[in-house]
């Protein structure tokens, strides 16, 4: 198969303030990563275009884009939440991380590469209609998602968020569009509180406990997820991959494995062989820990490749 990734130089410009975990050094630590063990040898390496504002404005109100361009700042930060900070080059990243999912939906949808990942900061899966918050500026994977189903042949698609942190973004997003299926699993109770409580046969949450490990992480993926799956036969899955469910990760204290990575990629690799030909675009989420972060990036690359 062929894996493409995709990133931007630019992307490692955002910057918060000194010694936050959503750092510039996450997207070197994975380069460095898949550099020394080859792998991205093997990847169709691609520079992401920045986010148009009508693709912005596929899930975001043009006052709440208006809004995150207001905050952009000439020198300093300026917050759109607490933990959310605006450098002079955040902006320009984040509609880089947006245009990088949206490019790399293009190449699944034209089988010019059969999958993708998309090495990008800031992440998205956080970021609601119309809030910033939790590192998150843009929607990156709805964008993508939402543009996707534009596109003719794509009527429903599936999002999979594994991020340590649930997706309220894309809850909040897509709660009222049942042609998305979005499943998310995360550590519970945790950040962010949000959105955790929507009933909708589309939205499948997984919550698990601090201290869940390996084996009873994939119990209950595939409890939940495949069902799902199976009901929904999605035409392309999107995945939110975040690696803070790593046992070294700072932020969380779910016990994943390196391995648990490459087991979840082979688990969706699957299921888009089942159910789309395999289309499958992957976007980073979080993963704060370094050396985890590469690890875990490289192991479920190995499973799309
Ligand atoms: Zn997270």
């Amino acid at each position: 198969m062929t894996t493409a990734l995709i990133t931007h130089p630019d992307c490692e410009l955002h910057q918060m303030a000194p010694g936050h975990p959503e750092s510039p050094e996450r997207l070197r630590a994975i380069r460095r990563q898949l550099t020394e063990s080859g792998l991205i040898e093997r990847l169709e390496l691609a520079i992401a275009e920045p986010a148009t504002r009508e693709q912005l404005q596929l899930v975001h109100p043009a006052q709440y884009i208006d809004a995150i361009a207001d905050l952009h700042p000439l020198h300093g930060l300026n917050y759109a939440d607490p933990d959310t900070a605006l450098n002079p080059h955040s902006l320009r990243a984040a509609q880089l991380a947006t245009g990088a999912v949206i490019q790399a939906t293009g190449l699944v949808f034209d089988g010019r590469v059969d999958n993708a990942f998309c090495a990008v900061r800031p992440p998205g899966h956080h970021a609601e209609h119309d809030a910033a918050m939790g590192f998150c500026l843009f929607n990156n994977i709805a964008i993508g998602a939402a543009w996707a189903l534009e596109q003719p042949g794509i009527e429903r698609v599936a999002v999979l968020d594994f991020d340590v942190h649930h997706g309220n973004g894309t809850v909040d997003i897509f709660k009222d569009r049942p042609e998305v299926l979005v499943c998310s699993s995360f550590q519970y109770p945790f950040y962010p509180f949000r959105f955790q409580d929507v009933d909708r046969p589309n939205i499948v949450n997984t919550p698990l406990p601090a201290g869940t490990d390996g084996p009873a992480f994939r119990q209950a993926i595939e409890r939940d997820w495949l069902p799902a799956l199976q009901r929904h036969r999605p035409d392309m899955i999107f995945v939110s991959a975040g690696f803070d469910a790593h046992r070294d990760d700072p932020l969380a204290e779910l016990l994943l494995e390196d391995e648990d990575f490459g087991w979840l990629g082979e688990l969706i690799v699957d299921a888009g062989q089942r159910y789309c030909g395999g289309r499958i675009v992957s976007v980073l989420e979080g993963g704060y820990n370094l050396a985890a972060l590469g690890r875990s990036v490289e192991q479920y690359l190995k499973a799309l490749i």
